[in-house]
């Protein structure tokens, strides 16, 4: 398997962004939600949440799409791409999709959520599984047992 070395590069489809991380995920998913399905137009999206200070646009200026919520979703301005998500009030870390990166074989998700949504086939390796989402408590045990591995 390869390993996440930092920092690491990456941008969008057509590269007018590009980003780098310099700080390991804290937690990795995946995610069957139908909104989702939708925007990554897959199965499931992929998010490595990253903290905010080891996270970085080197080039270009991402645009909010999506719902335009209170989470934000950027995507790149020309070839559209979901590249990372902010979620609402959590401002500590971003949830980068982990293909934007130029090396991304380092990733698995550990956990999965809105399995009760996911499309009959969809499996992952995820070792957590949840029909919605984690509770803030269980979000601290999850940080804790994936920076323990
Ligand atoms: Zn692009
Ligand atoms: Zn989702």
């Amino acid at each position: 398997m390869p390993t996440l070395t930092l920092p690491a590069e990456g941008g969008c489809r057509c590269g007018r962004v590009r980003l780098k991380i310099s700080a390991k995920p804290l937690l990795t998913m995946a995610c069957h939600c139908t909104g989702c399905q939708t925007m990554s137009a897959s199965a499931y999206s992929l998010s490595a949440a990253i903290p905010s200070d080891g996270f970085e646009i080197t080039q270009g200026e991402p645009v909010i799409g999506g719902l335009h919520g209170a989470s934000r979703h950027f995507f790149c301005p020309h070839c559209m791409s979901w590249m990372f998500t902010r979620p609402e009030g959590l401002d500590w870390f971003v949830n980068l999709r982990p293909t934007m990166l130029d090396e991304p074989g380092w990733f698995t998700p550990f956990i999965e959520t809105w399995t009760s949504e996911k499309l009959p086939w969809a499996e992952t390796p995820a070792v957590h599984s949840y029909e919605a989402l984690p509770t803030l408590d269980e979000y601290e045990a999850l940080v804790a047992e994936f920076a323990g591995r």
